[in-house]
């Protein structure tokens, strides 16, 4: 495990968490289809039970091919155990359960994923929990929303879909004075990209729905930190809850992870292009990339990441028409929701991802109607561009008819 973690992200991408099959000598990972295992004698099966004796029980408590999968996010985030789970919500909501409880206190980064948002808003304050949502690109702000009864920050970097970045290293030094355990999703940048525990923070969780999959074929999830902490995860809320990942989706995730190191250099450079082009275009009024040197936060994305990702943002001028144009003439890009997916994905936030999220709070969190999000996929980046041209053509016309 430690040698090979001395090695370059790109090698343990493909080798952390492998070895051949010690019956087989397969060096895929087998796909432990199987819900529950054998005990040699019920004396093997006390022991298990009694957790005197190490080995599988049954799959909701553990699975090798889950194992195999658990390995290796853990090796590439830099932690000392993860814990897989059936979707980035399930991961998600998985860790803040397993950490606070009624009379708690949860300070959230601003814009957040929709379901995050409602999970603490909703959810949360049934069981007595408050969450309270901040601005978490200024640190004096968060702390100034520090309460004695908070225990959890839980941000996004980049934020989606407004792309803003929170400085990692700040806020985890900040929260730790107060007892604050810190939780980066960092599923829109991937390992390979940001290590967000690098830089202080406590635990990593994913939707591996997204880059980690990659291939926009499985809904998974994953969360990284402590091995006290995850174990803690996996015996209440993973255990109790229920929310596994099947085998299946495990070694998908395996096999995509195997990849993840050239498909995220493809995404950053097709992204970088689009962005450029979108930059000069008259109909732009502004781009969300950090990859850009006119970004703003140009200077912590290239201190905190190792590139900037697929995902990047914009304004149409003309707002709410002008985004609703574009989308219906788009034919190379897909209309949809998620992200991280080897085709470029198009999206309205305000009328898909964060229409949960109320109108006055979208527009405090920087989500004007007219935002376009964009998920930059692996064509040829000339082809998504001819077609992004195409359609702002179209929106064009349709403002001087207009
Ligand atoms: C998609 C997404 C989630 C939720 O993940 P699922 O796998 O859809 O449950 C959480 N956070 C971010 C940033 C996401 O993009």
């Amino acid at each position: 495990m430690e040698e090979i973690r001395q090695r370059s992200l790109a090698t343990r991408c493909i080798h952390a968490g492998q070895r051949p099959d010690p019956v087989t000598g397969s060096i895929a990972p087998p796909i432990y289809q199987t819900s529950t295992f054998a005990f040699a004698s019920l004396e093997q099966g006390a022991a298990r039970f009694a957790g005197a004796e190490t080995g599988y029980i049954y799959t909701r408590l553990g699975n090798p091919t889950q194992a195999a999968l658990e390995e290796k996010i853990a090796d590439l985030e830099g932690g000392e155990a993860a814990v897989a789970f059936g979707s980035g919500m399930a991961a998600i909501a998985g860790v803040v359960t397993a950490l606070v409880g009624a009379g708690d206190h949860i300070l959230f980064g601003s814009p957040i994923y929709g379901c995050t948002y409602d999970l603490l808003m909703d959810v949360m304050r049934r069981f007595g929990v408050e969450a309270t949502p901040v601005d978490a690109a200024r640190p004096e702000q968060v702390e100034r929303a520090i309460r004695p009864n908070t225990r959890l920050l839980l941000f996004e970097t980049p934020s989606n879909p407004t792309l803003r970045l929170a400085d990692i290293r700040a806020l985890a030094d900040l929260a730790h004075r107060h007892q604050i355990t810190v939780v980066v999703d960092n599923t829109i940048m991937s390992p390979y990209l940001q290590r967000p525990l690098e830089h202080g923070a406590d635990i990593v969780v994913h939707s591996a729905t997204k880059y980690i999959g990659g291939h926009g074929d499985v809904v998974a999830g994953l969360a990284v930190g402590p091995a006290e902490i995850m174990a803690r995860v996996r015996s209440t809320t993973l255990k109790n809850f229920g929310g596994i990942i099947s085998p299946f989706d495990a070694w998908l995730l395996l096999r995509g992870l195997k990849t993840l190191a050239v498909r995220m250099e493809r995404h950053s450079e097709n992204a970088l292009r689009v962005a450029r082009y979108l930059e000069q275009h008259p109909l732009v009024m502004r781009v969300y990339y950090p990859g850009l040197e006119s970004s703003p936060q140009y200077e912590l994305a290239r201190r905190q990441m190792d590139g900037f990702g697929g995902l990047l943002s914009f304004e149409l001028l003309g707002g709410i028409e002008a985004g609703r144009t574009l989308l219906s003439a788009v034919q190379l890009c897909t209309v949809a929701v998620s992200l991280g997916d080897t085709d470029t994905l198009i999206q309205h936030p305000a009328s898909m991802t964060h229409a949960v999220v109320p109108a006055e709070a979208r527009a405090a969190a920087g989500i004007s109607d007219g935002l376009v999000r964009l998920s930059v996929g692996l064509e040829a980046a000339d082809d998504i561009i001819a077609d992004l041209d195409q359609a702002l053509a179209a929106v064009g016309r349709s403002q001087r008819i207009g």
